[in-house]
């Protein structure tokens, strides 16, 4: 048995100053994800910070959009008023993803940083570089199903496993970060990344950056949103792929469209080409599918996971399509 000190913060101040200060010291939200690679091993803090009880639990309208607190629990956020009307992908993210029990115990923080779930990573038997950087990739060679298609490393094919992560991404979402130089934000776009040569490295976070805040900006793309997940089961299964997508029309043409995807890559990917291809034209099946196309042609897939390029192209397609029926 291995010992471990556990804290409760009463302050975000009080929070950053414990784990800044020592290298042995991990935050704990809901402990949904955390707890499983303490008990398999895969991360060895010996202090764990409790920042699930400090007063981060409010979603407050701002007017011009929303602050989610960072320990807001996942079914809290998904249920709010304001989430559903005016941030729909969202809400739809956070209900795709987990099940109503660990969905109440989830926040919004510890969903963010949720790590990869990979096969080889959670098995401390085989080689992982994120788990054990130098020790190889079992992914590359192993069973591919899963692995990114999309802006991937000779060092970790791994995908990012949040849903909700994946929405706020195409709602624009901003990180608000205290450390022991102060308050930042971080769009959420640049919070993960790729794998590069350090795929042991999920975020950019600094040691004791403790993420506060979430915040979004209402916008007429935002309100006209939605989430679409393709897994193997109907329900508590981790996105093979999926997509947000966002949109707002001007007449025929296109004003603003957001595109993100789930289960492509190490981090939720913007697909930012396939937007610029869209916007000022108008929306139909056969755009959305030659913008998904160009975004993609960068892929490299193996023989188990080239059903993805498919599979996300169809899912745009649709979720967009979808949206532009409901707004006309
Ligand atoms: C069976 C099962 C099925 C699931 N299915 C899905 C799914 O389909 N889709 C999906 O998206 N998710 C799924 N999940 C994952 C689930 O959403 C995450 O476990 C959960 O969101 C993590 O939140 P938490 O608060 O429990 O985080 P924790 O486990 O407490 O922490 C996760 C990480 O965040 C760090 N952390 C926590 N709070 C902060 C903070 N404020 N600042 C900085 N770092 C912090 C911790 O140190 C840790 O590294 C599933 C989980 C399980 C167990
Ligand atoms: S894909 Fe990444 S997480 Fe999975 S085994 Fe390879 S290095 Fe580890």
């Amino acid at each position: 048995m291995k010992e471990l000190t556990y804290v409760r913060a009463t302050s975000a101040a009080e929070a950053v100053e414990a784990v800044t200060d020592d290298p042995r010291a991990q935050y704990l939200g809901g402990g949904t994800n955390l707890t499983d690679h303490l008990k398999l091993g895969i991360t060895t803090p010996e202090v764990l910070v409790d920042v699930s009880r400090l007063p981060l639990d409010t979603v407050e309208d701002t007017g011009t959009g929303l602050r989610i607190g960072a320990a807001v629990r996942n079914s809290d956020l998904a249920a709010h008023p304001v989430v559903r009307s005016d941030f729909p992908a969202l809400s739809r993210a956070l209900l795709a993803g987990a099940s109503g029990q660990i969905r109440n115990q989830a926040t919004t923080a510890g969903n963010l940083l949720q790590r990869t779930r990979c096969v080889y990573f959670q098995d401390p038997t085989t080689p992982c570089n994120k788990r054990e950087p130098g020790s190889g990739c079992s992914a590359i060679e192993g069973y591919g199903r899963y692995n990114a298609v999309l802006g991937a490393s000779e060092a970790c094919v791994a995908v990012h496993p949040s849903d909700m992560a994946v929405a706020m991404s195409a709602l624009d979402a901003q990180v608000v970060v205290l450390g022991a130089e102060g308050e930042r934000r971080i769009p959420l776009e640049d919070l993960h990344r790729l794998p590069g040569h350090h795929p042991e490295r999920d975020t950019t976070l600094a040691h004791g950056e403790l993420i506060t805040a979430v915040e979004l900006s209402r916008s007429g793309a935002a309100r006209t949103s939605t989430y679409e997940k393709a897994r193997d089961r109907a329900s508590y299964a981790f996105a093979l792929v999926s997509v947000a997508a966002a949109l707002e029309l001007d007449g025929d043409r296109v004003a603003d469209v957001r595109i993100a995807w789930g289960g492509a890559a190490h981090k939720p990917w913007r697909a930012r080409t396939a937007e610029d291809l869209l916007r000022d034209g108008p929306l139909d099946e056969q755009r959305v599918r030659d913008a998904a196309a160009e975004e993609l042609r960068a892929a490299a897939t193996g023989p188990d996971s080239d059903y993805k390029v498919a599979m996300l192209t169809g899912i745009t397609a649709r979720a967009l399509v979808r949206l532009s029926e409901a707004t006309s």
